[in-house]
């Protein structure tokens, strides 16, 4: 019997495809025409809460039935685009939540399009993202013979990054043996240290209490000093140093650690240094002195930073940089037989990216950022980061001819100040300070977050927005008087 009396040759449309493409194309544009007009009217449109009412739009049930590509539309465009984080809007500061770009409106696009695995094998997104991590190895002064990958965001590159060096320091055979028997290990950071570090040391089993907090000197950065103490009290204990996490760009006041010291005793004392740079390693792109505060990050032995920050891509996309790739090799690359490599056709090419990191299916997260570089260039980057510094400074000048006060100096681009008195008693600071910033969330009018220095509650500026311009910043400030007035009248309930 030959194969055609047996094989239907009709091939049938997938009952998951659209029915009719052409209706699908409408439907489609009136959902980009949607989208651009949201981004394009981003200065309309602040967070918003979402009612009760919005809420109920959004339930799922049991999604039994479904509600087809036009419905679809429609609901993509009222129940869910207009209640965003709000960070596209230029008077967003809170947390550091990146702006975004209209190129990733059409790299997503794309993506989606391609829906590309890039845990591996050889097809043209595993090259885009291979340009990519060229790009940042060359932009952090990185040897050629380093490695990296894209992930989720800071905290999973923190991880990466950290299970290199422990396999760095208890050798590949920990991959099978684990770190029962191994030898305490500690870890080393600046007091303030992001919690990615610490959250990476419990995950990676050796425990929170593996990292020592020393805290900074006068300038902000870790005390060398005590620093060096620290590691040779643990070695005199029996206890392994292994890894310093050096800062760049505190998550609460953008300070730097004196990376080329660091590095120095790294060196001396055989530790792997791995830089947190999540928004603050991109001052690398900055004009002086910003820049400058970078120096020595060339010399890491990884890196974590983030693309949706301070690089303003959509979210999420972190990078991990590690010098010795072989090392970054050791602590992942498996091949079962199901992955084996093939001397030709889609399962060839080397690198594979599931070789470098944890997951397997991976998707295309380069695209975002191979067409921000691509669309705008480094320089017109580069000049947006350093406008977001200005803009910061600017924002210092501006608390104090108010009369607030500056919680530390600005060096970067984050501010932190207090509206309230110094003379209060320190929990009503701390009461008015988290009321205007809940206030001005609320009204739409500005987002700060709050956090914590020296004990006292402040508001929290981080500006990683390229949306912002310069009457911003002088409205912002001029909006935290408002509240504050308004505040003086009528506090708002504390459950807001
Ligand atoms: C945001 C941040 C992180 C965590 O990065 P994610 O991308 O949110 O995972 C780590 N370190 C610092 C300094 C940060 O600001």
């Amino acid at each position: 019997m030959a194969i055609n009396d047996v094989f239907s040759p009709v091939f049938v449309p997938s009952p998951l495809d659209p029915e009719d493409w052409e209706a699908f194309r409408a439907e489609a544009h009136r959902l980009l025409d949607a989208c651009v007009d949201q981004l394009s009217a981003a200065r309309d449109r602040p967070w918003r809460p979402l009612s009760e009412a919005d809420k109920s739009t959004l339930r799922l049930g049991e999604a039994g039935t479904g509600i087809g590509s036009a419905a679809l539309v429609d609901e993509l465009a009222q129940h869910v685009l207009p209640f965003h984080t709000g960070n596209t809007h230029p008077r967003f500061f809170g947390w550091v939540h990146g702006t975004g770009l209209a190129s990733g409106l059409l790299s997503e696009m794309v993506a989606a399009t391609m829906n590309s695995n890039c845990g591996g094998r050889d097809h043209g997104a595993v090259y885009v993202e291979r340009e990519v991590i060229e790009w940042c190895r060359r932009t952090f002064g990185l040897p050629e013979t380093a490695s990296g990958l894209l992930v989720a965001g800071t905290s999973q590159a923190t991880v990466i990054a950290l299970a290199a060096a422990r396999l760095k320091a208890l050798g590949p055979e920990s991959r099978h043996a684990g770190i029962h028997d191994a030898p305490p290990l500690a870890a080393y950071a600046v007091k303030g240290v992001h919690n990615a570090t610490v959250k990476a040391l419990e995950l990676l089993g050796l425990g929170s209490s593996a990292l020592r907090t020393i805290p900074a000197g006068p300038d902000g950065g870790i005390d060398l000093v005590r620093l060096a103490e620290a590691v040779a009290k643990d070695r005199a204990a029996g206890v392994r140093p292994f890894c310093v996490i050096a800062t760049a760009g505190s998550v609460d006041l953008g300070y730097f650690d004196d990376i080329e010291l660091v590095a120095d005793l790294c060196a001396q004392e055989d530790l792997w240094l791995h830089v947190d740079g999540a928004f603050g390693a991109w001052a690398r792109l900055a004009e002086s002195p910003w820049r400058e505060l970078t120096r020595g990050i060339e010399r890491a032995d990884s890196i974590g930073f983030d693309f949706h920050k301070w690089m303003y891509v959509q979210y999420d996309c972190g990078v991990v940089l590690i010098r010795d790739q072989s090392v970054h090799r050791q602590a992942f690359a498996a091949r079962p037989a199901y992955l084996a490599k093939q001397s030709e056709g889609i399962g060839g090419g080397e690198p594979w990216y599931c070789d470098y990191g944890t997951d397997l299916s991976r998707g295309f997260r380069a695209l975002k950022v191979w067409s921000a570089l691509r669309g705008y260039g480094r320089e017109a980057l580069g000049q947006a980061i350093t406008r977001n510094c200005k803009l910061a400074a600017r924002m210092a000048k501006c608390v104090e001819t108010v009369g607030f006060r500056l919680a530390a100096p600005v060096r970067l681009n984050v501010c932190c100040f207090s509206a309230a008195p110094a003379d209060w008693d320190g929990a009503e600071q701390d009461t008015l300070n988290e009321r205007i910033t809940h206030r001005l969330q609320l009204a739409g009018e500005v987002v700060f977050s709050t956090t914590r220095i020296d004990g006292r509650t402040v508001i929290r500026a981080a500006i990683v927005n390229h949306r912002t311009c310069e009457a911003d910043i002088d409205y912002a400030i001029a909006a935290v008087e408002r509240a504050k007035g308004l505040e003086a009248q009528a506090p708002i309930p504390a459950s807001a």
